[in-house]
């Protein structure tokens, strides 16, 4: 049985969070004229998501994806390039209409539980000391784009060798934090 490719970030092992770092470039794919987004803080809760809707790069399973507060994401060059993939969603993900990469998610309804945080994948980066992945969130959804259902053993194993628990929607910290936000908004 050949390897399980789950993202090529993740796949050979990560290097741990580093203290202090405080933030770098993203840059999309194209070859000239590149979208660069900058980030002045340190990403969060970076994971690998199996949902439909995060970008992924070529052939990998999963996306990886973390956040950073909204005030310390800027975008420094080619920003006319930039469009939202899909207005209605909950998360606008900002790609590049070039070369299709996503270099931001934002929430610009102020009473969803995580507005205020973008959404970031920090394999775009050349800068090092990036959040490693804590988790796989969203695995079984892969199943809706096509993966076999016979395999999510050992996607799932193959996780946990990396030292990542998997779960089906997101990690009990983030589905925690979801849950007393509502709590907090049904009580206001
Ligand atoms: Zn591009
Ligand atoms: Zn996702």
């Amino acid at each position: 049985m050949h390897m399980i490719k789950l993202h090529p970030a993740i796949d050979n092992g990560f290097p741990a969070t580093q203290e202090n770092f405080d933030g770098g470039l993203l840059h999309c794919q194209c070859t000239t004229d590149k979208v660069t987004v900058k980030l002045s803080a340190q990403t969060a809760h970076n994971h690998a998501c199996g949902c439909s809707k995060c970008w992924k790069p070529q052939g990998a399973l999963f996306s990886q994806v973390a956040v950073v507060p909204r005030t310390h994401l800027a975008v420094i060059s080619n920003q006319d390039k930039l469009a939202i993939v899909d207005e209605s969603a909950a998360i606008q993900r900002h790609a590049c209409q070039v070369c299709g990469t996503h270099m931001y998610g934002r929430i610009e309804n102020e009473s969803h539980p995580f507005y205020g945080l973008d959404f970031v994948h920090t394999e775009l980066s050349d800068d090092k000391g990036w959040s490693a992945p804590q988790f796989a969130a969203f695995v079984s959804s892969i199943i809706e784009t096509g993966t076999d259902p016979q395999t999510m053993d050992a996607v799932r194993a193959r996780f946990v060798q990396l030292g990542l628990p998997t779960y089906d929607c997101l990690s009990p910290a983030l589905m925690d934090a979801i849950a007393t936000h509502i709590a907090a908004q049904n009580n206001a």
